[in-house]
């Protein structure tokens, strides 16, 4: 999957850090929130509904100052799995790699469940990726309930 030029350019460049593209359209919202870029105080730029030759639409979000690496970008497996991650240095295309899907996602995802343990009390959340092999689906550590993924945040 290589960038042309017109979907490249379609947010302004950035001379260091990370290019999260082929973000399923309505989705980046979502990525943003799970990477927690809110308060990372870093240039973030977000494209949403980009034209895409393979996507029809597409959402795309471009980080200054931030190289991700393959284990914070694979928690974007589990609601973009089509994603790509590509890694800027000086300007140019340093590294690219696709989003591989995790076993468990930690900290980032608040459990729906109200009654949980992990709403009420200071503790570490963890999820279980597509439990007992169901696809697109998330299970609370603590509560033990399943989720489909759309359920989430
Ligand atoms: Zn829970």
């Amino acid at each position: 999957m290589t960038m042309t030029l017109d979907e490249t350019l379609a947010l302004a460049s950035i001379s260091h850090g990370t290019v999260i593209d082929h973000i399923p359209a309505g989705q980046g919202m979502r990525l943003h929130r799970l990477l927690q870029l809110d308060n990372a105080k870093v240039c973030v730029t977000i494209g949403l509904n980009l034209y895409s030759p393979t996507m029809g639409k597409k959402d795309m979000i471009k980080i200054e100052g931030i190289e991700l690496s393959p284990e914070a970008a694979s928690k974007l497996a589990v609601f973009a799995p089509s994603t790509t991650i590509a890694i800027i240095k000086n300007s140019e295309v340093a590294g690219k790699f696709s989003v591989s899907m995790p076993e468990v996602i930690a900290d980032v995802i608040q459990c729906p469940n109200p009654m949980c343990v992990t709403n009420y009390e200071k503790t570490d959340r963890l999820f279980y990726v597509n439990p007992a092999g169901k696809n697109n689906f998330l299970r609370c550590k603590y509560c033990e309930k399943t989720y489909m993924q759309d359920e989430i945040i």
